[in-house]
């Protein structure tokens, strides 16, 4: 594997089919399964590790964010990478920009009004790299059910030549789905941020058994994430993001929560297959992921 800084460094490393996978590094088992996903199609799978100062709308978060290159290398190898693509942040905006992505509706509802410019931002950074990489493919998480919606729109409203592809979150063997901000996460706040996937799975189980109503639906999330801080909890449509009160479509279960420190988001994806609804559960490792071994302390700035 190589790691390459510029964009033309990455193109010029291309043989075949091209997968790209778009990341902020500090790498967990969510991410290398995305990769193992990209090299089992492409000839060429490249990993891109940017921290994006576009998506973040608070300062501190951003200089917290865990960042740790080596590690990543390492671990990216392992997954079959063939090109590690992480440039520094003149390459991704060599001058001030003044050209970018305006998100439309998909972006009105859950985390859009919660962190402002915020998908802006990522759908910025990920026409670039599309641009800039000219992947034939895409993968990203259904961990993150907006941004998915968010990146199939971008897609199909600028015809970005890149097939979009989504993985099924994958989860601590107790359910908490993995994330490079877990590592934020005091052995106390453990319990609380079990609630969260403890609830979106018990209200897909309601559903799976025929429950349409999303009040119901959303209801029996909230009630398990009482102790909690609840920023919202929200059925929502696959295509559109759109707020619905009726599972009458593929959806997506979502919550946002805080817990001690750490803002986690969740959700179950309900698919409709021959007419019936059909949770994804996502991936459950079998041991502790690479997270529950790495505190803050070890994640140093690159
Ligand atoms: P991030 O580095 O957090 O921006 O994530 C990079 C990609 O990995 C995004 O497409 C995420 O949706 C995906 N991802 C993050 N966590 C998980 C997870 N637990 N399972 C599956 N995909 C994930």
């Amino acid at each position: 594997m190589e790691l390459v800084r510029t964009f033309q460094e990455a193109r010029n490393r291309h043989l075949g089919t091209v997968a790209l996978v778009p990341t902020m590094g500090f790498f967990h088992e969510g991410h290398l399964a995305l990769m193992k996903s990209a090299r089992s199609t492409a000839d060429t799978v490249v990993v891109s590790i940017f921290v994006n100062p576009l998506q973040f709308n608070d300062p501190a978060d951003l200089d917290r964010y865990p960042r740790d290159l080596e590690r990543d290398f390492v671990m990216a190898e392992a997954s079959g990478v063939n090109v590690m693509f992480a440039p520094p942040l003149e390459e991704m905006f060599a001058n001030p920009p003044t050209t970018r992505v305006v998100v439309g509706a998909v972006a009105d509802r859950m985390e859009g009004p919660r962190r402002p410019g915020h998908f802006d931002g990522v759908a910025t950074v990920v026409a670039k790299l599309f641009a800039g990489l000219q992947p034939h493919s895409a993968y990203f998480g259904r961990k993150d059910a907006q941004q998915l919606v968010v990146v199939k729109s971008l897609v199909d409203d600028l015809s970005f030549p890149v097939t979009v592809i989504p993985h099924s979150t994958v989860r601590e063997s107790d359910g908490l789905a993995l994330s490079s901000r877990n590592v934020f996460l005091s052995p106390d706040d453990r319990p609380g941020a079990l609630l969260l996937s403890k609830g979106l799975l018990a209200a897909a189980a309601l559903a799976e058994s025929g429950q349409r109503r999303a009040e119901v639906l959303k209801e029996a999330v909230r009630s398990t994430l009482t102790p909690l801080e609840v920023e919202y909890v929200e059925l929502a449509s696959q295509d559109r993001a759109d707020v619905l009160e009726e599972l009458d479509k593929p959806a997506f279960l979502a919550a946002a929560v805080r817990v001690g420190s750490v803002r986690l988001i969740d959700n179950v994806a309900l698919d409709v297959i021959g007419g019936e609804v059909v949770a994804d559960r996502g991936i459950r490792l079998e041991k502790p992921s690479v997270l529950y071994n790495q505190g803050p302390s070890d994640a140093a700035p690159v």
